[in-house]
């Protein structure tokens, strides 16, 4: 028999909202530092993941670019993330935020980081059975043109691993502006690339940055997207066109210092039938994993096994991989869930 801790811990998971360095495990993040001189604000580890608001926590995010430098170090990152979470959270697929203006600041140009990222995730698909996608990330602090540049470049380097664009970090103002980046997206699914983006998280967002990401965007996917709960003709809509939101609820304590209970924006809107899937966002900077965002984050929120089981299914469903990847998935939850469904006591 099985109680729900250990049902939620062996659900087979996909996770959508994940962003590659943040798969880095402290002790690798601190040899890396010390390895290329790269200063960190401390190197104790209590400390070292404190943030004021995520302004703060941007600054740290933005530093652990600085500390792979090499395709063979992504590599390396990139296959002990698989296996980290494998154990930890039942993984079974995932798709990874890169941000590759920021690999280029420290000289490592997109092809061979792709490469790097590519082998070691490849590598740890051989080995552990875990399917991957890359969606490349533009930082909402570049021009407009800079990202129609990136996407242009994502275009002219063709690798069937890149299934898609989305945009994180915030703009030079502060803002979430999603209609800044109209002409990158435009451009993106002219290329047949799937898009999400990050859209009404922080506290300046407001419902009109989600809304902004479907009318102007048209994205497939809205990270996060908690300020829709704030607007109840938005929220009737995303509910109606089963929107797909990858939410990430340890996250939002330390990003926006919300508790995690029943009355919590994601709670709301799982409560409200929007369609939700749950990841982790930034396991090292959150002091999360997969199978904790499961156990603890959505227990606190007041969500049953049923409902978190139906959550874990749903990140097939809104997964960027092909109809044949998703068809497979499919399969092996169904294997694994009958035995675990028939074992929850
Ligand atoms: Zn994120």
């Amino acid at each position: 028999m099985l109680d729900v801790d250990d049902y939620l811990r062996l659900l087979p998971k996909t996770e959508l909202h994940c962003h590659l360095v943040s798969t880095m495990t402290a002790g690798m993040l601190v040899a890396q530092a010390e390895k290329h001189g790269v200063p960190l604000r401390t190197t104790d580890p209590a400390r070292l993941f404190d943030y004021r608001d995520l302004q703060d926590f941007l600054v740290a995010f933005e530093a652990a670019h600085q500390v792979l430098r090499t395709p063979e170090e992504l590599a390396q990152v990139a296959y002990d993330g698989v296996r980290i979470a494998a154990e930890d959270g039942a993984l079974r697929y995932r798709e990874y935020f890169v941000n590759p203006q920021s690999f280029a600041e420290v000289g490592l140009g997109y092809r061979p980081l792709m490469e790097g990222v590519i082998e070691g995730l490849s590598r740890a698909q051989a080995d552990f059975g875990i399917g991957f996608g890359i969606v490349v990330a533009i930082r909402k602090d570049v021009t407009p043109a800079q990202a129609v540049e990136l996407v242009r470049l994502v275009g002219d380097t063709p690798l069937p691993e890149v299934v898609g664009i989305g945009a994180d970090y915030l703009t030079a103002e502060g803002t979430e502006d999603p209609a800044r980046f109209a002409d990158a997206y435009r451009l993106a699914k002219r290329l047949g690339l799937k898009t999400t983006i990050h859209a009404g998280e922080t506290p300046n967002a407001s419902p009109d940055d989600v809304r902004a990401a479907l009318d102007v965007l048209g994205v497939d996917r809205i990270d996060h997207g908690y300020r829709v709960v704030d607007d109840p003709q938005l929220l009737a809509r995303v509910v109606d066109e089963q929107i797909p939101f990858d939410c990430t609820p340890i996250s939002t304590t330390i990003c926006s210092g919300w508790r995690l209970d029943p009355q919590h924006r994601i709670a709301r809107m799982i409560e409200a039938g929007v369609n939700v899937n749950i990841s982790t966002d930034d396991a090292l900077f959150f002091r999360t994993d997969l199978g904790r965002e499961y156990r603890e984050g959505l227990v606190a929120l007041g969500v049953d096994a049923p409902t978190a089981r139906r959550l874990a299914l749903n990140g097939i469903d809104a997964a960027f991989c092909s109809d044949d990847e998703k068809a497979a998935l499919r399969a092996r939850f169904a294997g694994e869930l009958l035995t675990l469904d028939a074992m929850l006591a």
